[in-house]
Parts: C-alpha cells; sequence; structure tokens
C-alpha cells in the first residue's frame, strides 16, 4: 500500500472501490481495485486476483501486483484512461458508432475472450461496463470478479451472478455456464455498439428472460452490412450448442471477410 499514492477514486461498486494510484518510485499510474474481505467473500477475491494474473494478452487488463492490507485484497492493474465502453456508448448521443469502429472493438473483444477460453476459463460478466479503452482506443477486457476456471468443481455450483440484460438463455434455464454463454454476452456488447441499447429489454424480469429464451430482439438498423446482421443472430441462438465459439467467429471466412471489409 506504501508503495502507491491515491490520485481518485474512479469507480465504486459491491466490492469495495477501484483507485487511481501513483506509484511512488515510477510515477507510472495504475488503478487498485480495494475488495473488502469478509471471510466469505476471501476465496472468490482471490480468484479473481490469480485469474487476472494469468492473462497476458494486448486486449487484456495487464495485472501488476495483488496483496492484503488493513482487512482490503488490493489488485494492482493497468489504467485504460478511456474509461469504460458503457460510458463511451453514453457519450455517443446522437450519432451511431461507425462500422469500423464496431468491428475493430468486437475483433478486439474476441481476441481478448479467445485467449480466457483458451485458457479454460470464463468471464462470466462480460458487458459494456466491463470493457475498458485506452487513450488510443484499443479494446482492454476487466473486471475478472466472476470469472472462473472451467475444471474446477465449484465452477457449476457456484450461482451465477451476472447482470441480466447479458445473461444466456441457458443460465435462466438452469443449465451450466459454458463458454457459449460468454458468446451470447459478446453479441449483447456487439448489439449494443450498433444501436447503443440493449437487444433485449423489457419492463419486468419475467418480460425479459421470456424476451432472452425466445431469441427475440429487434432487427439492427438496415445500413449495416448483412455479414454483420448474420454474425448477431448466430450469437443469439437460443440453443448454445448453436451458437458458434469465439473461435469459429474468429476463424469464419464471413467474418474475416467483413473485417478486411472495413477494417
Ligand atoms: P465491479 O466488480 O464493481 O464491477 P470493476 O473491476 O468493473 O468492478 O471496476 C468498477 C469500475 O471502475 C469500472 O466499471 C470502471 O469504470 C472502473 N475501472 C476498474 N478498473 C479499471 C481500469 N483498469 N481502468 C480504468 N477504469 C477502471
Ligand atoms: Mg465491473
Amino acid at each position: 500500500m506504501e508503495s502507491y499514492s491515491a490520485l481518485r477514486v474512479i469507480g465504486e461498486g459491491s466490492f469495495g472501490r477501484a483507485v487511481l494510484v501513483k506509484c511512488k518510485s515510477t510515477q507510472e499510474t495504475f488503478v487498485l481495485k480495494e475488495i473488502q474481505l469478509p471471510k466469505s467473500k476471501l476465496e472468490s477475491s482471490r480468484r479473481e486476483a490469480v485469474l487476472l494474473s494469468r492473462m497476458k494478452h494486448p486486449n487484456i487488463v495487464a495485472f501488476r501486483e495483488a496483496f492484503q492490507a488493513d482487512g482490503l485484497l488490493c489488485i494492482v492493474m493497468e489504467y485504460c484512461s478511456g474509461g469504460d465502453l458503457l460510458q463511451r456508448i453514453l457519450q455517443q448521443r446522437a450519432t451511431q458508432f461507425c462500422t469500423e469502429d464496431i468491428l475493430r472493438w468486437f475483433a478486439q473483444m474476441c481476441a481478448a475472450t479467445l485467449h480466457i477460453h483458451d485458457q479454460r476459463v470464463l468471464h462470466r460478466d462480460l458487458k459494456s461496463k466491463n470493457i475498458f479503452l485506452t487513450d488510443n482506443g484499443t479494446i482492454k477486457l476487466g473486471d475478472f470478479g466472476s470469472a472462473c476456471a472451467l475444471n474446477s468443481p465449484k465452477s457449476y455450483a457456484r450461482a451465477y451472478v451476472g447482470t441480466p440484460y447479458y445473461v444466456a438463455p441457458e443460465i435462466w434455464d438452469n443449465k451450466p455456464y459454458n463458454n457459449k454463454s460468454d458468446v451470447w454476452s459478446l453479441g449483447c456488447v456487439l448489439y449494443e455498439l450498433c444501436t447503443r441499447r440493449h437487444p433485449f429489454q423489457a419492463s419486468s424480469w419475467r418480460g425479459l428472460i421470456l424476451k432472452v429464451c425466445r431469441g427475440a430482439y429487434p432487427p439492427l438498423p438496415g445500413h449495416l452490412p448483412y455479414e454483420l446482421q448474420h454474425l448477431v443472430k448466430q450469437m443469439f441462438k437460443t440453443n448454445p450448442k448453436d451458437r458458434p465459439s469465439v473461435r469459429t467467429i474468429l476463424t469464419s471466412q464471413r467474418v474475416s471477410r467483413l473485417l478486411r471489409a472495413h477494417l
């Protein structure tokens, strides 16, 4: 704790706070996520630090160190000064994002998720608020607070706590969370980038769950490339077996053609 001086609080959540800090010796800025540690939460909080420390990828928030101090678990990581993608979407008032931006961000989100899945880890809370941007507009996937390793026996037993708008139909159906459930959530973020709305919205939980389980969403605006519309449709297949994996998305000819045409 003594190695850093606090600059300002940049995020607050159920866990505690995310504080922008400066390293006293190097003057570099980082984010220090302070997680309050009731005994029941100790294991899951440590898991967040351990899983983040295993990820080394240009589109994933870089881990620096983790330590315990004053009843807090502190995770120090790279600072993404461009804020999160939700803020970016809300700032974008009148106009739509251009197709190039949507596809570049989407390709980077997929690259990050593929890296996670290749290590048999699931993120389980993919949403625009957990996807950060650097000052030069590069995507950095963050918040591993809900992530779990696929092989751990706990991964299926633990009650899933995601963010309702992004939760895949199989989860509402009490089936296990799997890599395709992350793909569903990525589809929700892609849709949000295209429309600045959630694909599945309703005034009640029941209404939301019904729409998700039917895979019923308003069509994308007609000016977007047909290939992008097709991709969203595939990612919102209600049966996870019919949904492509991130690897399939990234290696598909259709998506490569789409990216080549726009990036
Ligand atoms: P929570 O478990 O509360 O969702 P997060 O890790 O997502 O915790 O952090 C909460 C908020 O703090 C984020 O939505 C974001 O606005 C900010 N934040 C967290 N980490 C970073 C970071 N590395 N760079 C920039 N902002 C961050
Ligand atoms: Mg978060």
